[in-house]
């Protein structure tokens, strides 16, 4: 890779192309396409959608996830790639001694193979996937010192803290004069209604984000605050800090991405309109900046930032990541997995909203603390969860 007067030269390994992320990512790309090459992207379901990208980008490999893939894949694209697959094709395509940067922005467990592979290869990583961290933070940070990578966060409010923290920093190193981490939340859709019942919550109320667009998995999360527990606990991975050190702060207005208060009493933060593309072109650049496509903030329209406690009488989520985060590894483990399925089944309309963190409190109570020592053992207490939660709940 090479820097200096704002020219880069970087090789590119999209995971998880045809996501939300990724969209993201490939507009940035068609705009900075001088200086940053699509080397590899990879796909799972939406293949058409894969084959577009790679007919536009014409990346040298592409991975998907199995051979009948491959036959589908194959006939809509207009040259040949070398396609690679399942999870040793992601694993091949994040080490690849062409790649020096990877976008990691498969969701969920799923992705957690080629983000471990990655780090090993001592790539410089821009880390979207928050699943990684919570399920496997102990093993990717010790991956990411040993292989001598460069974890670049791409969530919003870890990449602002980054933003905040002093040049030369590294993920996974102590904060020189760190008092505390303060998270910001926009509350989620039911901030500030009280009299609701949140038993009554439909998906479709609960997916109405007042500032993101994103997925619907994901949009649950901000509405129970799920989302900003998870973020906690990445919080803890990435700068090294324990779980008291992380503050929540409810701010609706979402200008402030995240905050660090030093020792001092100064806070340090990142401010910006509510679009991915900012965080993912500062991972992409870094530590070069690139421009994002976005409009710019209006300084003279921001009226009044306001801030908040959480309500954690309502709300139960950041408080039981806490316990989560202090009790360790598979207790991480078991708070993500029991979520996804409670969230799953809010989507199908066969639990109650207000049921989803009651379920994850249960799961942390009822599974028993187990050691993480490698990435099979943080899979099979992810499957033990889920097994738990179905027996649980039928
Ligand atoms: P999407 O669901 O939009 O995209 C997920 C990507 O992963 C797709 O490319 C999908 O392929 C691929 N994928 C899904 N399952 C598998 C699998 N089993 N094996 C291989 N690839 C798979 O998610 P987002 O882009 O929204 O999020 C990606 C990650 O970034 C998540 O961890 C999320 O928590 C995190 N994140 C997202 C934010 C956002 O604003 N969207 C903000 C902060 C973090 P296909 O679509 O072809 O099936
Ligand atoms: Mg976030």
């Amino acid at each position: 890779m090479r820097y200096g007067g704002g020219f880069l030269s970087t090789q590119l390994c999209l995971l998880g192309g045809t996501g939300s992320i990724g969209a993201s990512t490939l507009d940035l790309l068609r705009t900075h396409s001088d200086s940053i090459r699509l080397h590899s992207v990879s796909g799972h379901r939406q293949l058409s959608s894969l084959a577009a990208i790679a007919n536009e980008f014409r990346p040298a490999r592409i991975a998907v996830p199995d051979a009948p893939s491959v036959d589908q894949l194959t006939p809509l694209l207009q040259y040949r790639p070398d396609i690679v697959l399942g999870e040793a094709g992601l694993v091949e395509l994040a080490q690849d001694p062409e790649v020096d940067r990877v976008m990691a922005a498969i969701m969920g467990a799923a992705g957690l193979p080629s983000t471990l592979a990655a780090a090993q290869a001592g790539k410089t990583i821009a880390l979207a996937n928050k699943e990684a961290l919570v399920m496997s933070g102990d093993l990717l940070m010790q991956a990411v010192q040993a292989g001598g990578a460069m974890l670049l966060p791409v969530d919003s409010e870890h990449n602002a803290i980054f933003q905040s923290l002093p040049t030369g920093y590294r993920c996974g190193q102590s904060v020189a004069g760190l008092a505390q981490l303060w998270l910001t939340c926009s509350g989620g859709p039911f901030r500030n209604q009280p009299e609701l019942d949140l038993s009554q919550i439909t998906p479709e109320q609960a997916c109405a984000h007042p500032n993101w667009s994103m997925g619907r998995k994901i949009s649950v999360d901000s509405a129970t605050l799920m989302n900003k527990g998870l973020e906690l606990i990445e919080a803890c991975y990435l700068f090294n800090v324990p779980a008291r050190q992380v503050q929540v702060v409810v701010h609706p207005q979402s200008v402030i991405h995240s905050l660090v208060e030093y020792r001092d009493g100064s806070f340090i933060s990142q401010l910006g309109q509510t679009d991915m593309r900012i965080p993912i072109a500062h991972t992409l650049a870094w530590p070069d900046r690139m421009a994002s496509n976005t409009q710019a903030l209006d300084l003279t329209q921001l009226q009044d930032l306001q801030f908040e406690p959480v309500d954690n009488e309502r709300f139960a989520s950041v408080e039981l990541a806490r316990q989560a985060a202090q009790a360790g590894q598979s207790a991480c483990i078991v708070f993500n997995a029991v979520n996804e399925c409670a969230v799953a089944d809010f989507l199908a309309g066969q639990l109650p909203f207000d049921q989803i963190t009651q379920w994850v409190d249960r799961g942390l109570q009822a599974l028993a603390s187990a050691p993480i020592t490698e990435i099979q053992q943080a899979i099979a207490c992810d499957v033990a969860a889920r097994e738990w939660y179905f027996k649980e709940s039928a």
